[in-house]
């Protein structure tokens, strides 16, 4: 039996009842950029900490531009929270020497985890371009980490292939350099039908790669924002999904029900499919991720156990 069989054998009976809750989280934020913005971060973080994730990550303008406010927010984490934070960091619009002068930074401010990405142009629809001393793509990256500090690193995978792969082969022989060059999880683009998951995974472990590979999960707050994103990251939007978004622009609550229907949904196939790791695209906003995670039977931790 597959993967995908078993997922769909154990469906029958009710989805949520009673699930242990055995789950490890991750959450991603956005770095903010106004007062009112900051506010709603800080919010999120604070609603979502119980639930103990495995770490929050801050994700990394494109082109650098959030340079600044990235630290910043990373640093606050690490600071004020008992939460472990890791910071997202790419190649984009930057030498060597200045990628190793923020993760030395990070590394100064108890940062111990990068998201060592290759990132977009900063121009959509532009080919990316190396900087002529910088990191070519993100396997270098990570080499380049991995000789500086003892950093955990995390890597991006891409379930329905990169748009500038040349092929999923080419695209899945790099994620393997990344691996090779010390990563030691990859965090995919969001998908939306489960077995787009497990057909990557068991691709992945074909090649030969044995780090954790963790679905990105994107609860839909917005369907047109998330068609256009989808669009450019190469994810596919099945049909049905717009026919149940079709008709909720006007129902804001109603479009939440529907959103973390389908996001706890998949995330349930997901598990009934093995995996245990789940990392969350929050947007900045709790009330989404924390709904899925309670009905994947995760709650709150006391305290206490939190600085343990
Ligand atoms: C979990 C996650 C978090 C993200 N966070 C951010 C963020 O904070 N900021 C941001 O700007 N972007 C972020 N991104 C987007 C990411 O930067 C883009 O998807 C970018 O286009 C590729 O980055 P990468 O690290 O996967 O690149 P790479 O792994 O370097 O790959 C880029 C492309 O080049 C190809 N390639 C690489 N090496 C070779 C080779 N030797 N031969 C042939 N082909 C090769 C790959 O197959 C792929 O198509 C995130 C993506 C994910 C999944």
């Amino acid at each position: 039996m597959t993967q995908i069989d078993r997922a769909q054998h154990h469906s029958e009976g009710p989805l949520y009842a009673d699930l242990a809750g055995d789950l490890n989280v991750s959450f991603e934020f956005f770095p903010p950029k106004t007062e009112k913005m900051e506010e709603q971060l800080w919010s999120a973080i604070e609603t979502l900490t119980p639930l103990a994730p495995k770490f929050v990550s801050v994700t990394y303008g494109a082109g650098g531009s959030t340079r600044e406010r990235t630290h910043n927010t990373v640093a606050r984490i690490a600071r004020e929270t008992p939460l472990a934070a890791a910071a997202h960091l790419t190649c984009v619009a930057a030498s060597k020497a200045e990628i190793d002068e923020v993760a030395d930074a990070y590394w100064e401010a108890g940062v111990r985890h990068i998201v060592a990405l290759r990132g977009d142009p900063p121009e959509a629809g532009t080919a990316f371009q190396p900087h002529p001393d910088g990191y070519k793509g993100a396997a270098e990256l990570v080499e380049g980490l991995r000789k500086r500090h003892d950093f955990e690193i995390s890597v991006a995978a891409y379930p329905e292939t990169h748009p500038e792969a040349q092929s999923a082969q080419s695209d899945i022989d790099n994620l393997k350099r990344k691996i090779d060059a010390g990563a030691t999880r990859a965090i995919t683009q969001f998908f939306f039908e489960a077995d787009s998951f497990f057909r990557f995974r068991d691709t992945v472990a074909a090649a030969g790669i044995d780090a954790e590979i963790i679905p990105g999960i994107m609860p839909v707050s917005n369907f047109a924002a998330v068609q256009r994103m989808s669009a450019m990251c190469n994810t596919d939007v099945p049909a049905w999904m717009g026919r149940l978004f079709d008709g909720l622009d006007q129902h804001p609550a109603a479009r939440q029900l529907v959103s973390a229907t389908l996001a706890a949904e998949l995330c349930r196939n997901l598990y009934m499919g093995g995996v245990r790791d789940f990392h969350f695209y929050t947007l900045n906003r709790a009330e989404l991720s924390y709904a899925i995670c309670h009905l994947l039977g995760l709650r709150p931790q006391v305290a206490a156990e939190l600085m343990a």
